[in-house]
Order: C-alpha cells, then structure tokens, then sequence
C-alpha cells in the first residue's frame, strides 16, 4: 500500500541532505541543494519513497524526484512505513 508520509523540519532537511549526495541538481540552473517541495512524500509498499524537490536558488518551476530506497527512507526515520502510511 502506498500513502503520504508526513515530514519533519528534521526529517526534510535530511532529505535534502540525502538528494545532495545523490548528485540531485536543478534542470534550470544546476543548483546542487534542492529541498522538499511539501511536507508530504509518497511512501511505497516496499518501503521506499519518492520525495518531490525543488531549488530553492532559482525557484524555478521544476521539480525533481528523489527516489528514496527503503534504506535510506529507514535512515530518514520513515520506519513505520506500511503499518501507518496514512498519516492523520
Ligand atoms: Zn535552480
């Protein structure tokens, strides 16, 4: 079952963090640091997730995709996955 996953102020910088060491860069001016777009991301059956980006330095219109492995969605205290994905 898939469901949105609320984040923290924590929970989202360490996203960011995540899509740095990805290489996750801006399609419009090759920024490096994209943040959560929303509070919410797309928790998967699996365990993984995907997390909407964006950059924060040209606040452009894009938006990028990081794809969480359920390991790194663990390490991003996204533990509870699959029992609470529908968060209240
Ligand atoms: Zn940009």
């Amino acid at each position: 079952m898939t469901g949105k996953v609320r984040l923290s102020d924590q929970q989202k910088h360490r996203a960011a963090r995540i899509a740095q060491e990805k290489g996750l860069t801006c399609p419009d001016c090759g920024g490096s640091e994209p943040v959560p777009t929303d509070d919410e991301i797309l928790a998967h059956q699996d365990g993984g997730a995907d997390v909407s980006m964006r950059c924060e330095g040209c606040e452009g219109a894009s938006e990028m995709a990081l794809v969480l492995s359920p390991e790194e969605a663990k390490a991003l205290g996204l533990h509870s996955l699959g029992e609470r994905a529908q968060a209240p």
